[in-house]
């Protein structure tokens, strides 16, 4: 199960997709931003053992074990056949993944899960707000995007992990911090690779977009009354834990893109970039706060 030694060399432009609107995620069917999410891309070495198996515009990662490995997200339902193509390519075998892992429910993130599971035969763990979606296959009323986002096929055998709890797949451990807000049970996930001496944390930290359905108001919310406070704590949690690297749900809303490009030129650790999760709660939290002003003029 150890990979071959691969150089997988690919000039990388920079892309800018847009960024995901509620409007936008009507279904995969008309989303007009899916084509350009879903454009396949070669997978990478990102550290230790840690790869990109994702697509050009949404994130997945796959953390290897001798004893099995876990995958992070599995992108829209058309995503799931090209990540599974990246596994093979890197020469792990699908069939090795034993956990995947979800930042948020929505259909660009949780879409190709149940496809990748049948596949796999992995277990799915998932917070204790995210699992009956999951199972469910529809998001619940207190989500922000509630009637703005399409279903995704249902998942089976998902076990609910506690906030701050560790999943363990052989030597591996990933721990979950619930980041909640732009779902409510959105969580990142953080663990600890090393490549000889030099140990670095990954931090794959969850959207914390203030998006929402038409007439959500995240000041005022009956059907998700905690959404700011959860936002806040979030915003906490990713500006105290130790972060390397981070990488986010859609790539290029922290410039891996970039960041690959540069390590290419030659720049050996342009992945790492320890102030990259303070930055990101606290670019967050501005817009949030945008968000909140915003809502003041309309009506509830
Ligand atoms: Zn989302």
């Amino acid at each position: 199960m150890r990979p071959p030694h691969l150089l997988l060399t690919l000039f990388l432009a920079g892309i800018t997709a847009a960024a995901p609107s509620a409007a936008a995620a009507q279904s995969t069917a008309n989303c007009p931003d899916c084509p350009t999410w879903n454009a396949p891309t070669a997978p990478f070495h990102l550290f230790g053992n840690t790869y990109y198996v994702g697509t050009r515009g949404l994130s997945a990662l796959l953390v290897t074990s001798p004893e099995g490995h876990v995958l992070i997200d599995a992108g829209l339902p058309e995503s799931a056949p090209l990540i599974a193509g990246s596994i093979r390519a890197l020469g792990f075998r699908v069939e090795d993944v034993r956990v995947i892992l979800n930042s948020h429910v929505h259909f660009d993130h949780a879409g190709g899960i149940a496809e990748l599971q049948r596949m796999s035969g992995a277990e799915v763990v998932a917070s204790a707000a995210s699992a009956p979606v999951l199972e469910r296959g529809t998001v619940g009323r207190d989500d922000p995007q509630f009637g703005a986002v399409a279903s995704i096929a249902r998942v089976a055998r998902v076990r609910v992990i506690p906030a701050g709890d560790t999943v363990q797949v052989g030597s591996l451990q990933l721990r979950a911090l619930r980041t909640a807000g732009h779902t409510p049970g959105g969580t990142s996930w953080t663990w600890t690779t090393c490549e000889g001496e030099t140990c670095w944390a990954i931090v794959y930290g969850d959207s914390q977009s203030a998006i929402s359905a038409d007439g959500f108001l995240f000041s005022r919310s009956t059907t998700y009354p905690r959404v700011l406070e959860d936002f806040e704590a979030g915003f906490t949690a990713l500006e105290q834990v130790r972060c390397d690297v981070l990488v986010t749900p859609h790539p290029d809303a922290t410039g891996l893109w970039a960041r690959l490009a540069r390590r290419e030129g030659g720049e050996r650790e342009a992945m790492r970039d320890p102030g990259a999760c303070k930055r990101y709660a606290a670019t967050a939290r501005e817009r949030l706060a945008q968000r909140v002003a915003s809502e003041r003029e309309r009506k509830p």
